[in-house]
């Protein structure tokens, strides 16, 4: 791909190649990495900071490098904390191609556009009541704009081989097997001394995962970037369909209605799944079963489609299941009209809508109408960033603030974080400490600080490689 034009400038070149850590350091959100070399500069995942305030206004701080001067991006996955902030900078003069797994390419065709959409609404909701502190509030971008970003996509294929993206830097794409078409990368970099191959993780997935098959092995590389977002948690998974069965059968029993914050992508697929075996095997009721997101709907089409292709992320197992999701089985909710009417339910339901956090979407309305509620329940079943509303719920709050006003937490609350689509500690290690040859060096990143500590530690004392949590901004060289 020809990208002289988006060189980086001369002045501001390095001698030999830096990454900087710009984000996804002491955090699971705003994913950024950004590779400078004498002859190119490569951001690898453009992910919005999401969750406490200090980390969203980085979002609105000017970026640390003119957008202008990056020649590509690279995207491990579709989750908006990696790939959520490419619209703004192609708002702030980024010009350059979007290289992504064909998968990822057509579920960024879905989220960005909705991440959009999403930020219009809220700032319209917020300056139509007031509540919000800026005045008046704005989106970040628009759907718009999210629809402009997407013609800069550039399709990639899972096959391994190296396609260069810019000057002197080639990638390739492997498996992740965290959500449909999440990748882990493998940058090779020309440099002075030789080649040198890096390797982003992206988020990793979890042998066990329902649809997907695993991630593929790390396969040598001379720098690592590896998550953590549970770096410090083994996933119980003995207990957690078992436990989410009960949850639904006690809400049933006492008429109420299970409210369930999904993220869109890929939670809301196991989720299907796991009710449909559930319901067929008579561990819960045969309720009505909402799925309230038009994103996580057309997510649904995706996955739906990847099933039907015989996409080699998909398991075997799966192809030959000729309704794996039950969506005969479910409604499908599209219009807003349709998910008021949720707010009315007068007997047992299952309601499953976007944000997974809680911090946005149609779910902020059935919370508002359902958490006073004591006969209704709130099931999170996934990772809780700190200071989300779904980390409230799951520590315990009494009142949670909402759409402006405090609601009282009436409902119960159950917490099943093992139904995450992220390697846990142990996973992690295995994924890692199965690579023969140590890497010179691990950056831990893409968890919160006890996490990243807690696996660097780890990597250290049982794999003994040389292995550190990077600071935000941080610069290393890669040669
Ligand atoms: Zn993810």
């Amino acid at each position: 791909m020809q990208t002289g034009a988006m060189a980086v400038p001369a002045d501001d070149r390095p001698h030999a190649p830096i990454l900087t850590f710009l984000g996804g350091t002491g955090t699971v959100t705003g994913s950024r990495f950004l590779v400078d070399t004498p002859d190119a500069r490569v951001l690898v995942d453009c992910g919005m900071y999401q969750g406490p305030k200090e980390l969203r206004l980085r979002n609105w701080e000017p970026f640390p490098v003119d957008p202008a001067t990056i020649d590509a991006i690279v995207l491990t996955h579709a989750h908006v904390d990696h790939c959520g902030f490419v619209p703004a900078l192609t708002v702030r003069g980024f010009t350059g191609p979007v290289y992504a797994s064909d998968n990822t390419a057509d579920l960024a065709g879905i989220v960005l556009p909705d991440s959009g959409h999403l930020q219009e609404e809220e700032a319209r909701y917020a300056n139509l009541k007031g509540y919000s502190k800026h005045h008046p509030a704005r989106a970040l971008y628009t759907e718009a704009d999210a629809r402009a970003a997407l013609r800069q996509l550039r399709r990639m294929d899972h096959g391994g081989e190296v396609t260069t993206v810019a000057p002197g830097i080639g990638v390739s794409f492997r498996h992740g097997g965290h959500i449909l078409g999440s990748s882990i990368v493998t940058m090779e970099i020309d440099a002075p001394g030789g080649p040198r191959r890096v390797t982003f993780s992206g988020d990793l997935g979890r042998p066990n995962h329902p649809l997907l098959n695993p991630p593929q092995p790390l396969d040598g590389a001379d720098i690592v970037l590896c998550e953590s977002t549970y770096g410090d948690r083994v996933h119980d998974d003995s207990q957690a369909l078992e436990r989410f069965a009960d949850a639904v059968r006690r809400t049933a029993a006492r008429g109420g209605v299970v409210v369930i914050p999904a993220f869109a992508v890929d939670r809301t697929e196991i989720l299907l799944v796991h009710l449909r075996q559930l319901r067929a095997g008579g561990a819960i009721p045969d309720i009505p079963i909402f799925v309230d997101s038009p994103m996580a709907l057309a997510a649904l089409d995706v996955y739906q489609r990847a099933i039907t292709d015989r996409d080699p992320e998909i398991r075997p197992e799966v192809i030959e299941e000729p309704d794996v999701f039950g969506r005969n089985e479910i409604t499908e909710v599209h219009e807003v009209e349709g998910s008021m009417k949720l707010d009315a339910l007068r007997s047992p339901a299952i309601i499953i809508s976007a944000s997974g956090m809680a911090t946005g979407g149609r779910v902020l309305h059935h919370l508002d109408r359902y958490l006073p509620d004591r006969k209704a329940s709130v099931i999170l079943v996934g990772f809780q960033a700190a200071n989300t509303r779904g980390r409230l719920l799951a520590d315990g709050a009494r009142q949670v603030k909402l759409l402006g006003r405090y609601v009282r937490v009436r409902a119960e609350v159950v917490d099943l974080p093992s139904f995450s689509v992220h390697a846990d500690r142990s996973e992690l290690l295995a994924w890692l400490g199965a690579d023969d040859i140590p890497p010179e060096v691990l950056y831990v990143v893409h968890g919160e600080p006890g996490s990243s500590a807690s696996l660097c530690q780890a990597v250290i004392d049982e794999l003994d490689w040389n292995a550190v949590v990077p600071a935000y901004g941080e610069r290393v060289r890669l040669d």
